[in-house]
């Protein structure tokens, strides 16, 4: 069985624009140092995979050339293994929509992912949730749009401002 490092895009990786999207490359605005710290993590031994709501083409506010656009950029800064997008509005109460667990449970399977000894690093209750849902320990980031822990639920394993804090984390936990 494999371990990966699930990873949230908006506020994780790149800063989080709040109310908008990144619809552009030039609006995917990486965080400082992400792409060595996902390096690290695939180091030692984890997939990394990214799980994230995109909504903005359902929304008509980008095309899927401008999601392709912003992938790539993202692709070629940051080494990941594999990456999910849940493509729908939130109306259409589909499965893979965070906070429901269908996109780490898809991942798992398709990678082999032993759930219990991963770690899901998000800024969102919404990515704490499919966290708890699917069984993963969460990291929560506050590089994004949560600025405090106070009265965050589900209650995350752990609290880190930054990436990089984050993932020393789960490099403790494995030893
Ligand atoms: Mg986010
Ligand atoms: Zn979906």
């Amino acid at each position: 069985m494999n371990r990966a490092v699930f990873l949230d895009r908006d506020g994780v990786l790149n800063v989080y624009l709040p109310g908008d999207y990144a619809k552009t490359p030039d609006e995917l605005l990486l965080l400082p140092g992400v792409g060595a710290i996902v390096q690290k993590l695939r180091a030692a031994g984890y997939l990394t995979i990214l799980i994230s709501n995109q909504q903005g083409v359902a929304k008509g506010l980008m095309t899927q050339a401008d999601l392709a656009a912003v992938t790539a950029k993202l692709r070629a800064e940051v080494p990941l293994d594999a990456l999910y997008y849940c493509p729908h509005l939130k109306d259409e109460h589909c499965a893979c929509r965070k906070p429901k667990p269908g996109m780490l449970l898809q991942a798992a399977q398709e990678h082999a992912i032993d759930l219990s000894a991963s770690v899901f690093i998000g800024d969102t209750p919404t990515d704490a949730q499919a966290a708890h849902a699917a069984g993963v320990p969460f990291v929560l980031v506050l590089s994004g749009q949560t600025k405090d822990a106070a009265g965050f639920s589900p209650t995350p394993n752990a609290v880190a401002d930054t990436l990089a804090a984050a993932a020393e984390w789960v490099l403790r936990r494995v030893q």
